[in-house]
């Protein structure tokens, strides 16, 4: 496990009192867009894949294609597998070869969660590969996963988890919600802390629309991956529709091109307050 990409990221990310960002990828364009910001920068990154994306592609194919855009990046590139329900999926993705993969079975009581993410903790372990688990549920909507009340999971709860499970990372719900926020969210920055200090790195969901501010008082208190996904597929789209509806000339290469500018901005900003570069957006 010592070679694993994900857990070199998380361990560089703990030395240097940063956060690794985790951009949610649904293309070539996105990974090479989100690979590049992070190149200027010269921080790590992690690309990752939700369950969705890998049905709509395939495995083995999905891979194959980020792994090249990967390819001589100069930094880490890790690829994770976000959100995923099924025991299946996240073994094909172990197979096809994720650096780590993230079961969620956050809605089944704790004893279910624990059962069914230790049997893929144990399935990736054997193969190298690092597993992230969720308690307490996110609120909001993740593609397919939707959660309309956040369910909450305290301290004692959140560490029976960890030990049972055998997971290498932690999403606890600390009142973040995926999709776009309405108001300022209440956020349990105690919980945080008291995780920041265990050895289990813990994960920020629902990263799009928080102030820098917030962002760099999370990553003090132990935040080390944030995941970053509504505003990279709102550049992404927003861009499209803008360019569509300019009447500049109608050919795909521009387009993407500017695309691909506009993803790779949104992502370089909110990596430079992950890792310490900037104070603000
Ligand atoms: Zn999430």
């Amino acid at each position: 496990m010592t070679d694993n990409r994900f857990l070199k990221v998380l361990k560089d990310a703990e030395e240097k009192k940063i956060a690794v960002g985790a951009v949610n990828i649904f293309n070539y364009l996105t990974a090479d867009a989100a690979i590049q910001a992070a190149k200027e920068l010269g921080v790590n990154l992690i690309l990752q894949t939700s369950a969705g994306t890998v049905e709509h592609f395939g495995a083995e194919k999905l891979y194959a294609m980020i792994d090249a855009a990967r390819k001589d990046a100069g930094i880490i590139v890790s690829i994770h597998l976000d959100h995923c329900r099924s025991i299946e999926l996240g073994k094909a993705c172990v197979d096809a070869g994720w650096d780590s993969v993230m079961m969620d079975f956050s809605h089944l009581p704790l004893e279910e969660n624990i059962a069914n993410t230790k049997e893929v903790a144990d399935y990736a372990h054997a193969k190298g590969v690092a597993i992230e688990g969720e308690i307490g549920i996110i609120s909001g909507v993740e593609e397919e996963i939707s959660a309309s009340d956040e369910v909450k999971a305290g301290y004692d709860e959140t560490m029976t988890f960890i030990k049972g499970s055998d997971v290498d990372a932690i999403a606890p719900a600390i009142g973040t919600a995926h999709g776009v926020y309405h108001g300022v969210p209440k956020l349990d920055f105690d919980l945080v802390e008291q995780l920041g200090k265990e050895d289990t790195p813990v994960v920020i969901h629902g990263g799009s629309g928080l102030s820098a501010e917030t962002f760099i008082k999370l990553i003090k208190l132990g935040g080390r991956k944030v995941n970053i996904s509504t505003i990279v597929k709102n550049a992404y789209l927003d861009t499209t529709r803008e360019l569509v509806e300019s009447g500049e000339k109608y050919a795909p290469i521009p387009f993407d091109t500017k695309v691909f500018e506009a993803v790779k901005d949104v992502v370089k900003k909110h990596l430079a307050v992950f890792s310490g570069l900037k104070d603000e957006f």
